[in-house]
């Protein structure tokens, strides 16, 4: 039977109308690689950097990076390991000046502060483009809010490779390059984004912050701070659609793929991937195996008629009774 954690873990992420959705793992280090192998994730779909950068109080050089890197790439095997490169800024200080900043969320934070600081984004991007010599590696950057971002992070990364190259240093030729959706102009020209990017993979820890204009990190508007809310689910899907239309793989990577109705709701609207934390994989696997696509397709036209997050999460709670 298939409710014992080590009668399905190894089992495919599939509904029982034979859909699948690949999850994926969400790490800060190889220490986490082991548990990642235990939970039969496929892969790392989302790997912070910022951890690094604060273990080191600074900047740490090209080979602490590169040793970091390659570590959790070669314990992932053949599996993807998605590098998001450094997000610092907002709830992620690294004790450098340059970075506070007293609206930081909205400030000098993540891809603005790799673009602003060349040297630092290049060691880094060295650093991920060394360790794809050693499996399979990609790259994402975070907080992308238009297209002359991606294409200057592009070119950033396009300058290094030819550095390396000119040096003999391997790397991947044809290593991929995706962005997080997470600021709602990004959600807005999804299909600029999607057409390119490899791969994108939605923010929704700081999505629905910035669409709701709800700061995450503050106690006294924690209440309108809302995954049901109606407004993050239309978001949702029209970013998964127009992701689809231009058949770029879409991944979830905030804490919402870690919950299995959100979960249930985002193969609904037709995610290809989910990257959570490997301790909540099972749960979500199980769910996944316990519902049908069609299913959740019918819940999401549902949700999608509701005005109200309250009625939202009833529907939700209500498939997850009838699956379980
Ligand atoms: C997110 O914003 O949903 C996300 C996964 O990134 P982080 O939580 O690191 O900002
Ligand atoms: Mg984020």
């Amino acid at each position: 039977r298939d409710d014992t954690f080590s009668s399905f873990i190894a089992e495919p992420a599939v509904t029982l109308d034979g859909a699948s959705i690949s999850l994926m793992a969400n790490v800060e280090g190889v220490q986490e690689m082991e548990q990642v192998k235990q939970m039969h994730a496929e892969g790392v779909g989302l790997f912070r950097t910022e951890g690094i950068f604060l273990r080191h109080h600074g900047y740490p050089p090209e080979s602490v990076q590169y040793d970091a890197y390659r570590a959790v790439v070669e314990a992932a095997g053949e599996d993807p390991v998605i590098i998001r490169t450094l997000d610092v800024g907002g709830d992620k200080t690294i004790g450098d000046d340059n970075v506070k900043d007293d609206n930081s969320f909205m400030g000098f934070r993540a891809i603005r502060f790799c673009l602003g600081n060349e040297a630092i984004f290049a060691t880094q991007l060295r650093a991920i483009l060394r360790a794809s010599a050693h499996g399979n590696a990609k790259i994402m950057y975070p907080m992308i809010s238009g297209m002359n971002e991606l294409r200057m992070a592009n070119r950033m990364l396009e300058s290094v490779k030819q550095e390396l190259r000119d040096a003999g240093e391997a790397f991947d030729e044809g290593i991929e390059v995706g962005a997080m959706v997470e600021v709602p102009s990004a959600a807005v020209i999804i299909d600029l984004l999607a057409a390119e990017t490899d791969f994108l993979s939605i923010g929704t820890n700081d999505l629905i912050q910035y669409l709701i204009a709800v700061d995450r990190l503050n106690d006294q508007v924690a209440h309108l701070y809302d995954p049901a809310h109606p407004a993050v689910l239309r978001t949702l899907k029209a970013i998964i659609d127009g992701a689809n239309a231009a058949n770029t793989p879409i991944s979830i990577c905030g804490e919402i793929a870690g919950d299995p109705i959100f979960a249930g709701l985002l193969l609904g609207m037709g995610a290809t991937s989910l990257s959570l934390t490997s301790s909540l994989l099972p749960e979500v696997k199980y769910f996944i195996r316990h519902i049908t696509k069609s299913d959740a397709e019918a819940l999401v036209a549902e949700v999608m008629q509701l005005g109200e997050s309250t009625d939202i999460v009833q529907k939700l709670e209500a498939f997850r009774q009838k699956a379980l």
